[in-house]
């Protein structure tokens, strides 16, 4: 037996504590019940954590306790250096990572700002000299205004790396170490991973000092909330198995995970065409198109948002019921990632993979890295459901005709002569193109990462 931990018990001031209670939050999730009192000692942090699991408010909580004692309510930016910086590796993380704070800090005089890029830099200067004690930020858009002398970060007293195997991946060390050359020798250091690779142990012994180390769950597990499930098909049925599966689950919301920007418009754009609402969200859209993608699907006014890994990385929608891998990704860690999406907060969920031959071997290195086989699946494909026709009338068999054969009988029987794509293109995995991207996002040897594009911007505060 467990003893049962509240958050009055892990000393959060009462300001804290009332943020908590008017959102929803009675008990604290194991990463908090450990990570507050670590991070509330002084100590630096390495945690295992997955997506889900309530990492934010874990670092957020902490923190924003420790600079209670500089909180003030002066007029004068000198009363407000930035004395937390949390380096996240995407915009949408960032965004979300500092709506917390703001929320858990929002009865107390502390402020936080958020800069990630894609917007113009001059917008964002202002905000920043108002004087904020809390920064969010993405790595590029950092550095440009430390270039720009927009920012001092010489009282940082605490440094957060939020989802650092992701920033490893995306190749942002460089920038870390820049950045991390221009702080206080003297700081506490949390770090938070979702998965600990030989990278990552090295990340944190670079970094952090005497780290304590907390892990809530098996590393690289995956959520036993999920059912996870593969569909073996051709690729070019996936579309057609698609539809005919989004129809037949009745799903409310489902992320669909595809490996490129251009695979992902493609599709939404069919999608929208076969009577499913649904958007794509990618490094290729504006700001503004992305968020307003990502509030019709929390509002519920989409039900499919198709989505590249680095577009959706973080995205914290409260129990979405499902996701599927439209393409599997070739970096296992990034299933872990994606399925992540589901299941959270103690929730259940499904998540689908569509599996082409040509990416048996991605499945076979996921499958080792989760430690299990995940169930497959075979279904019958309707010519009715294809994208090009009437797709009212869908007959799922999943659920009746499991099977352990390696390629769904049914699927692969019944696939028509292999489209030709009509663009090559559509089949090319994502490349940066701007000239920060190209310098600060190298690739990593055995991943096609689609990256960058997700660099640098602001967001006011207000
Ligand atoms: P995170 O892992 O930080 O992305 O958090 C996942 C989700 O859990 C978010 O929607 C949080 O608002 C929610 N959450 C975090 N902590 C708690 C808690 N103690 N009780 C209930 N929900 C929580």
């Amino acid at each position: 037996m467990t003893e049962t931990v509240n958050f009055d018990s892990l000393g959060l001031a009462p300001e804290l504590l009332k943020a908590l209670t008017d959102s929803g939050y009675t008990t604290p999730t194991p990463i908090q019940a450990q990570a507050i009192p670590v991070v509330l000692a002084g100590a630096d942090l390495m945690a295992g954590a997955q997506t889900g699991t309530g990492k934010t408010a874990a670092f957020a909580l902490p923190l924003l306790q420790k600079l209670l004692p500089f909180a003030n309510n002066s007029a004068s930016p000198a009363k407000h250096p930035v004395r937390a910086l949390i380096l996240v590796p995407t915009r949408e993380l960032a965004i979300q990572v500092e709506a917390s704070v703001r929320t858990y800090a929002k009865h107390t005089p502390l402020r936080s700002l958020v800069v990630f890029g894609g917007v113009d830099i001059k917008t964002q200067t202002p905000h920043l000299k108002t004087g904020i004690e809390v920064l969010v930020a993405t790595p590029g858009r950092l550095l440009d205004h430390i270039e720009q002398k927009t920012l001092q970060l010489n009282q940082v007293q605490i440094l957060v790396l939020d989802e650092a195997d992701r920033m490893l991946d995306m190749g942002f060390m460089p920038d870390l170490k820049r950045i991390l050359a221009l702080l206080p020798k003297q700081r506490q250091n949390l770090m938070f991973s979702a998965t600990f690779s030989n990278e990552i142990k090295k990340l944190s012994d670079d970094f952090l000092t005497n780290p304590q180390l907390i892990e809530v769950a098996r590393s690289n597990a995956t959520n036993d909330n999920v059912e996870q499930k593969v569909y073996h098909v051709a690729q070019s049925d996936k579309e057609t198995l698609l539809t005919q599966l989004l129809k037949a689950s009745g799903a409310a919301q489902v992320i669909v995970f595809t490996k490129t920007k251009i695979t992902a418009s493609r599709l939404s754009r069919s999608l929208v065409k076969n009577g499913i609402a649904a958007d794509a969200i990618h490094g290729d859209k504006s700001q503004k198109e992305r968020i307003d993608a990502l509030d019709a699907f929390k509002a519920n006014k989409i039900t499919v948002l198709v989505a590249t890994d680095v577009a959706a990385r973080g995205l914290d929608i409260s129990e979405l019921p499902m996701v599927i891998n439209y393409e599997i990704p070739s970096a296992p860690e990034d299933y872990v990632h994606r399925i992540g999406r589901t299941g959270r907060a103690g929730a259940s969920g499904t998540a689908i993979s569509l599996v082409s031959p040509e990416e048996e071997k991605y499945l076979v290195e996921i499958e080792k890295l989760i430690k299990r086989q995940i169930t497959k699946e075979t279904v019958a494909l309707e010519k009715t459901a294809r994208p090009s026709a009437n797709t009212r009338n869908i007959e799922d068999k999943s659920s009746h005709s499991r099977s352990s054969a390696p390629h769904s009988e049914a699927a692969t029987k019944r696939m028509p002569p292999k489209k030709k794509a009509t663009d090559p293109w559509f089949d090319k995995p994502y490349e940066a193109s701007a000239s920060r991207q190209e310098s600060t996002v190298r690739a990593m040897p055995a991943r096609k990462i689609p990256v960058a594009a997700l660099l640098g911007g602001i967001r006011p505060n207000k």
